[in-house]
């Protein structure tokens, strides 16, 4: 199914990022499609993005959060909703806390208030079985929370490293969630800006440790494309 994204009614649209870039990477279509036609999004950025160089001398991880933060805040000045809320919870990135701890209670509650507050109509989340840890947790993080506040609001999940890394088990059953493609080619150029906002993980910034993370061309090239793909859960 393809569909043009400004067929989507939502008015409020609450965006999970795991990271800083995949709010980009996986939503830049839909949300430069519907910011100009009024829509109010809020991003949640999820964990700090502290973990993706690791070895580097010049970019120590407190430092690296904050640039990623700042990148993060361009990136959705470029997709067109520089004014709208966010909010950077800075969970340890690949190191999310597990449920029933205290930091996960506290993370739980600030999530609740945030869907209690700005009451979305639809939740754009990291695919539940996407292969990322931070991927998995963030969506069972947000999935808690909207469980928690019983406030109905429609979900679309975009998978990130699903194509690339996930293994049969990880990708949607059949009875499970069907796929729904938007057409973004309109959009395009402003995705593409967006996602080149995150210099630290494009290989821009960064060049003292080698083995850190850095997003390919190829990775770019698959996710930032005409069409963005997300599923949709059969309830
Ligand atoms: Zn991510």
């Amino acid at each position: 199914m393809r569909l043009d994204p400004a067929s989507i009614e939502a008015s409020r649209i609450l965006v999970v990022a795991p990271h800083q870039d995949d709010e980009s990477l996986g939503c830049g279509g839909l949300i430069a499609t519907l910011a100009p036609l009024g829509r109010r999004f809020h991003t949640v950025f999820v964990t700090d993005g502290g973990a993706s160089h690791r070895n580097s001398a010049s970019w120590p991880r407190e430092r690296l959060a904050a640039a990623r933060e700042a990148e993060a805040a361009e990136a959705l000045r470029r997709l067109g909703i520089g004014d709208h809320p966010r909010s950077f919870f800075r969970l340890p990135d690949a190191a999310m806390p597990a449920a029933g701890t205290a930091e996960h209670g506290k993370a739980l509650r600030a999530f609740v208030d945030i869907v209690r507050g700005f009451r979305p109509d639809l939740v754009l989340l990291p695919w539940r079985r996407d292969p990322h840890c931070d991927h998995r947790d963030a969506f069972a993080l947000a999935s808690g929370a909207l469980a928690a506040t019983d406030m109905p609001a429609a979900t679309l999940e975009y998978a990130i490293w699903l194509d690339e890394l996930g293994s049969p088990e990880d990708r949607p059953q059949p009875d499970e969630a069907e796929r729904v493609d938007f057409d973004v080619a309109a959009v395009l150029p402003a995705k593409r800006a967006a996602v080149a906002a995150h210099l630290s993980q494009t290989g821009d910034l960064i060049h003292d440790d080698p083995d850190g993370f850095h997003l390919t061309p190829a990775t770019i090239e698959r996710l930032a494309g005409p069409v963005e793909a997300y599923w949709r859960p059969h309830r």
